[in-house]
């Protein structure tokens, strides 16, 4: 770890309090390519340090009051799992994956959550607020990555999604995640450590990485960039994440919501198109099948 985590946390929670929204929520719809906010925070997952012991699964459930044990993992995220890992194993290549929220720098969740239950907030970190929420579930429809889930088999549903523990940033401590990692698989800092972390783990060791040679870092650009970033030694097509380009997903919608909203058209067919344009972008999710 390249920083005093406990010391960043304690000044971010002091100098960001009462800050709020990002350039990349504030950001009118166009051209310019939204960057990550000042005080963003994030966490960079190594996939080839991990060791797939799936105590950061554990971990995750605990922190956040989720039922689940360590003997019997949860193979995708659901209405009660917000981290996984899984194995990709084919043609002689292997690699663990973990997938929770990206904390998208330009979020298509927050921008298709009409009422605001979605929100990008201190650090960068996006939220959500069951008091706001209507249950529409746009925000599955606009994230790319597919990551929030519905609740269907409880009496008042909630989306469920990783909020980067905040709830345990606020107190001065690591994700639940991160502390539970034996490897240092996954890390937590500021979205400019993590960067730098990143670029200097490919400059040391470009045969390390995919490609090979050239190594990508995913999260850097892709979608306009997200603060949970990913080394790993195999395609990330292969390990379930889309293939994007480096245009926000939030402008790309915004730019659809100001066309229609000037012909008036409802918000029930402008979520129709917003979601047929997003689901084309889905493509890992697709090859999964999805689980909705
Ligand atoms: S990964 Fe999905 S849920 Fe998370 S911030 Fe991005 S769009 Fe929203
Ligand atoms: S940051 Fe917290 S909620 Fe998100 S994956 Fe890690 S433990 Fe789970
Ligand atoms: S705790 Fe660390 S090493 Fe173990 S599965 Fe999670 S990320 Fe991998």
């Amino acid at each position: 770890m390249t920083m005093d985590r406990r010391t960043l946390l304690k000044g971010a929670a002091a100098a960001g309090a009462g800050a709020a929204v990002s350039a990349a929520t504030t950001a009118e719809a166009s051209s310019v390519r939204p960057t990550a906010p000042p005080d963003a925070v994030g966490m960079l997952y190594d996939a080839t340090l991990c060791i797939g012991c799936q105590a950061c699964v554990t971990a995750c459930k605990t922190a956040n009051n989720m039922p689940g044990n360590l003997y019997d993992p949860p193979k995708d995220l659901d209405g009660q799992t917000k981290n996984i890992i899984k194995l990709y194993e084919e043609d002689g290549e292997k690699s663990y994956m973990k997938q929770q929220c990206m904390h998208c720098i330009d979020p298509g969740c927050v921008n298709a959550c009409m009422i605001g239950a979605f929100k990008k907030r201190e650090y960068g970190i996006v939220t959500w607020d069951k008091d706001r929420c209507i249950g529409c579930r746009y925000c599955q429809v606009a994230c790319p990555y597919n990551i929030p889930k519905f609740q269907w088999d409880t009496p008042v549903p909630e989306i469920v999604k990783c909020e980067l523990c905040n709830h345990m940033l606020a107190r001065g401590e690591e994700p639940g995640c991160v502390q539970a990692c034996p490897k240092e698989a996954v890390i937590f800092g500021t979205y400019e450590e993590l960067l730098a972390d990143a670029r200097q783990r490919v400059a040391d060791h470009p045969e390390r990485y995919y490609p090979a040679g050239a190594p990508q870092i995913f999260g850097d650009t892709e979608g306009g960039g997200t603060q949970v970033l990913y080394l790993a030694g195999v395609d990330f097509e292969k390990l379930g994440l889309p293939v994007l380009g480096d245009d926000g997903v939030g402008v790309q919608m915004r730019a659809i919501q100001h066309g229609i909203y000037r012909g008036f058209i409802a918000p029930v067919a402008l979520y129709g198109i917003l979601g047929a344009v997003l689901w084309r972008n889905r493509r890992a999710a697709a090859k999964e099948g999805s689980d909705e």
